[in-house]
């Protein structure tokens, strides 16, 4: 009722199909309700292995240098204006210089577009490829932020899968065979989420001659740069930009282990300055202009966060993932119902499958997540949010001593909901 007595027709109303449409593609509202199911009266802690941020833990506490950078900024007073379109000078031009340490080539202060997160820089480049019938070539399973904000904006978006066989590679055959005349990209993760692989210097090569053979752009996700622990270092798709080029996308969220800072890039890792003559350049800085920045403190503080932080942080920070992906991978191969493929080597996560005959009463991973939520407070993504249903992404990037405990309270779950064994299965054996 009004204050005249009558009522209002509000003519409003929260109904738009497409972000209808994105947000079930949303691995974020999955997690989220899997925190939801969790019992608060369990006196047991929560065992988050369900999205991967070490920040909380102590043993993943960021540099502190990194911290100081950002506190000096911000008492300088310098930083408390509109940032520049791409980004600061000074904070392009770092950025630059960091990424060009792993290169063949150098990049320019130019070459570079700082983002609020490798997330925005995600939203910016599927909003520039959504020209009109394009289509873009997406990991299966990936990184839903891709398809749903592909979705968002129109963009035609086609699943190419990452092979378990094959120590989660890319099916480079698979991907000739998706791709016709208007496929204008490929997305490749490296170090991969959910996967936990690195790619090889030869695969990368291979990726890259593939986009040139199609005539198609590779987009690398490369916000888990350097978090490599096995065997294969880590190689920047960059290092091929003069085969095909290639959009990186990065930032500090993963690798420094700040996600909440804010502060990701673009960077143009295509020596032949094929993305500009094409104007894809041009087109991410109008996004970008009309989207929101990185904090300028934040940017303001990238050279220092750069030059203080030593190797004796990455260095620690990688053996402590190196000893979680270890625990992790020996707790999942001793669970009777999972199959692990591939032994993480980079990355946060580890995908494993689940056998569903094993189980009485569960009905699929959903259910299978939704329930390990309510009765053991640990909370695991199913793999039906990433395009591969039965399936588990697990993060290991949770401090220890938690992770092998949630791991041991799955194993009991696992174990309680087992199908009772028939009378006769013991005379086979
Ligand atoms: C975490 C993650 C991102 C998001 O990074 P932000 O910098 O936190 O936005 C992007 N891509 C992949 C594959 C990720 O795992």
């Amino acid at each position: 009722m009004d204050i005249n007595g009558s009522e209002v027709a509000w003519r409003f109303g929260a109904g738009n199909p497409s972000l209808e449409a994105a947000s079930a593609l949303s691995i974020r509202a999955i997690v989220h309700r899997l925190y939801g199911c969790v019992d608060r009266s369990n006196p047991r802690k929560l065992a988050p292995l369900g999205h991967g941020d070490p920040s909380p833990f102590a043993c993943f506490r960021a540099a502190a240098p990194a911290e100081e950078a950002v506190a000096a900024a911000a008492v300088s007073g310098k930083y408390n204006s509109y940032p520049t379109a791409a980004g600061l000078t000074d904070a392009c031009s770092a950025v630059a210089a960091y990424l060009s340490r792993y290169l063949p080539y150098e990049l320019s202060t130019g070459d570079i577009v700082l983002t609020a997160g490798c997330n925005h820089g995600i939203e910016i480049m599927m909003a520039v490829l959504a020209t009109p019938g394009a289509n873009v070539l997406l990991p299966r399973p990936g990184y839903p932020l891709y398809e749903a904000r592909a979705a968002l904006g129109g963009l035609e978006f086609r699943h190419y899968n990452l092979l378990p066989e094959k120590g989660w590679e890319v099916d480079i055959e698979g991907v000739e065979a998706l791709a016709d005349e208007n496929t204008v990209a490929i997305v490749t993760v490296n170090p991969n989420n959910p996967c936990g692989s690195v790619y090889s210097y030869e695969h990368l090569a291979k990726i890259a001659e593939t986009a040139r053979k199609l005539g198609m752009m590779v987009i690398s996700d490369e916000i888990y740069e350097h978090c490599a622990f096995g065997s294969k270092p880590f190689v920047p798709m960059g290092v091929f930009g003069e085969i095909a080029p290639v959009v990186t996308l990065g930032g500090i969220s993963k690798r420094w282990m700040v996600p909440g800072w804010r502060l990701g890039w673009i960077a143009m890792t295509d020596p032949k300055g094929i993305l500009r003559k094409k104007k894809i350049f041009e087109a991410i800085i109008i996004y970008r202009g009309i989207s929101v920045d990185p904090a300028a403190i934040v940017q303001g503080a990238i050279p220092q966060i750069i030059a203080n932080t030593d190797n004796a942080f990455f260095t620690n920070a990688m053996n402590i993932m190196r000893e979680a992906a270890e625990i992790c991978y020996q707790k999942l191969k001793g669970t009777e119902c999972i199959t692990c493929p591939h032994k993480p080597e980079g990355s946060m996560f580890v995908m494993v499958k689940l056998d569903m005959s094993y189980f009485e009463g569960i009905v699929d991973d959903i259910d299978f997540c939704t329930k390990l939520a309510k009765e053991e407070s640990v909370v695991i993504c199913p793999g039906s949010g990433l395009g591969m249903e039965n399936w588990l992404r697990v993060t290991f990037a949770v401090d220890p001593p938690l992770l092998e405990d949630g791991l041991e309270r799955l194993k009991s779950f696992c174990l309680r909901h087992a199908k009772p064994q028939e009378a006769g299965d013991s005379v086979m054996c």
